[in-house]
């Protein structure tokens, strides 16, 4: 049961902590650094959001230590120059399907912007979600905000000492973990877990698990929402995204709006909802106060809400003083869901993904290159036939090994010579040195287009066609 809280009682810090662990007294203590001290809150969004964080951070550490039969399910192989993901395998001539991939996620990002505003950057953004993992062991291991204040404007203690650096140990054993854990998307996990136990790791590996380690510690434990401010592009743009009906986190101005005085006397105030605790100030990673207006700064984490609630609650009023809200909504107007930018992004998004399922629908799990032999353009026989020559590489894209006939069109009568048939192991490759002639008398001009044709023999349905050129002797 919720217990009453005068609300003289806000105003104290001994208050709170003799009365509830979730509302916590008003007004700014100041610190001597001018750094953010961010209060715990709960409530239902910081649930949502702690759930789906927990989700995304188990997911992040456990792939790597996921088979796929003999090899990680997913492998970024770059000495390999092979991505393996889950049964499929991928190439640099596949680049165009990555490139694909991050417009497809950035026109994702934008429509979920105009639809629901930033709660990419509330609940799943990786800067997001290691800064509050951080946060919440800086608060069980220093303890609520306003002790973390005090400790840090007084004098150095034992305890601050050890509670410090029982703090930040925790953090770069965090920071470690997702240096290791980022490294094993590069590397076999399995493999470079037991290289690190033996400290036989490659100094390449080890240097980027120094370097994500260090990056993670500096990003989520001291620079936090200084990444969202001046580093991150996004904050910048999305202000082109918002419109009337975009979902933002906002305060009720006419609701709340005089603010109470919660220091003077509470019964002759015929004034607004908000009692000016500044909670949801203490508890925005951001450090902004929601009820000057929507700001670039804010990240939609929906901390304030929870913070408001907490305290609507307490004083007998409805919640959501502060909430998820759209301008229009505010201004009593009813918001519109579908309204052309949505349907805009949704479409572009739609045909994007149609593209992208027939394109790996129609991929071909070969990739072929031939060139010319640069030495001899052609040669001539005693019989009058003309000869070229030519390197082709063939690679098996397949995670099976594949049977392969060759065979070449383009002119008539035209013969290949050097393999007819080949087998190649899942994700070999293999050069040939492969010859075309052509009776002379049918060449009509010095140089005619030709294919290769690369059919799969035990799948005809999936052959490979490349075009090249055939050249012989200017005709007198
Ligand atoms: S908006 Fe709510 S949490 Fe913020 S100061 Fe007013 S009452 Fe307190
Ligand atoms: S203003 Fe509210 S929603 Fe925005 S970042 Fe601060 S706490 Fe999160």
């Amino acid at each position: 049961m919720t217990q009453r809280i005068p609300l003289q009682d806000l105003t104290t810090d001994a208050a709170v902590e003799h009365h509830s662990p979730q509302v916590k007294p008003a007004g700014h203590l100041p610190s001597r650094s001018g750094h953010i001290y961010v209060r715990e809150i709960r409530g239902f969004f910081q649930r949502i959001r702690r759930y789906s964080n927990w989700l995304l951070i188990a997911l992040y550490v456990g792939l790597p230590w996921l088979q796929w039969g003999d090899r990680p399910l997913v492998w970024f192989d770059l000495s390999a120059q092979e991505f393996h993901l889950f049964a499929a395998t991928f190439y640099p001539q596949d680049f165009i399907l990555l490139t694909w991939i991050l417009v497809l996620c950035a026109f994702g990002l934008f429509l979920i912007t105009v639809a629901a505003g930033r709660v990419w950057c509330g609940y799943s953004c990786p800067q997001s979600v290691w800064t509050f993992l951080f946060i919440w062991f800086e608060h069980r291991l220093e303890g609520p905000r306003h002790r973390r204040i005090r400790r840090d404007n007084a004098p150095g203690t034992l305890e601050s000492l050890w509670r410090k650096g029982a703090k930040h140990t925790a953090w770069l054993l965090i920071a470690l973990v997702t240096g290791i854990t980022f490294v094993g998307y590069f590397t076999p996990m399995v493999g470079l877990v037991k290289d690190l136990l033996s400290l036989e790791v490659h100094p390449w590996a080890l240097f980027w698990i120094g370097f994500f380690t260090l990056f993670t510690y500096l990003n989520a434990g001291w620079l936090r929402h200084q990444v969202c401010l001046h580093m991150c592009p996004y904050s910048r743009f999305q202000s082109v995204m918002f419109d009337s009906d975009t979902l933002i986190v906002s305060y009720d101005v006419a609701r709340g709006e005089p603010r109470r005085d919660h220091r003077k006397e509470v019964a002759k105030a015929v004034v607004g909802d908000c009692i000016d605790c500044e909670l949801c100030v203490q508890v925005c990673p951001t450090g902004i106060d929601i009820r000057d207006g929507l700001q670039y700064e804010c990240i939609g984490c929906a901390a304030c809400i929870d913070a408001c609630d907490g305290v609507m609650a307490r004083i007998d009023k409805p919640l959501g003083l502060i909430r998820y809200t759209t301008e229009r909504a505010l201004k009593g107007q009813p918001t519109r869901f579908w309204r052309p930018q949505l349907f805009a992004c949704a479409a572009v998004l739609l045909s994007m993904v149609i593209l992208l399922m027939g394109f790996l629908i129609a991929r071909v799990p070969i990739d072929v290159d031939i060139a010319r032999d640069r030495q001899t353009l052609f040669e001539s026989t005693a019989e009058g036939r003309i000869i070229n020559y030519y390197t082709v590489t063939l690679r098996n894209q397949d995670t099976q090994e594949q049977r392969y006939a060759l065979s070449a069109t383009g002119l008539p009568g035209l013969r290949l010579q050097g393999a007819s048939t080949l087998i190649l192991a899942a994700n070999e490759t293999r050069q040939l040195r492969v010859s075309l002639d052509a009776e002379a008398s049918v060449m009509t001009q010095p140089s005619h287009p030709v294919v290769l044709h690369i059919t799969v023999l035990d799948e005809p349905a999936i052959y490979y066609s490349k075009e090249t050129r055939f050249l012989g002797p200017a005709r007198q």
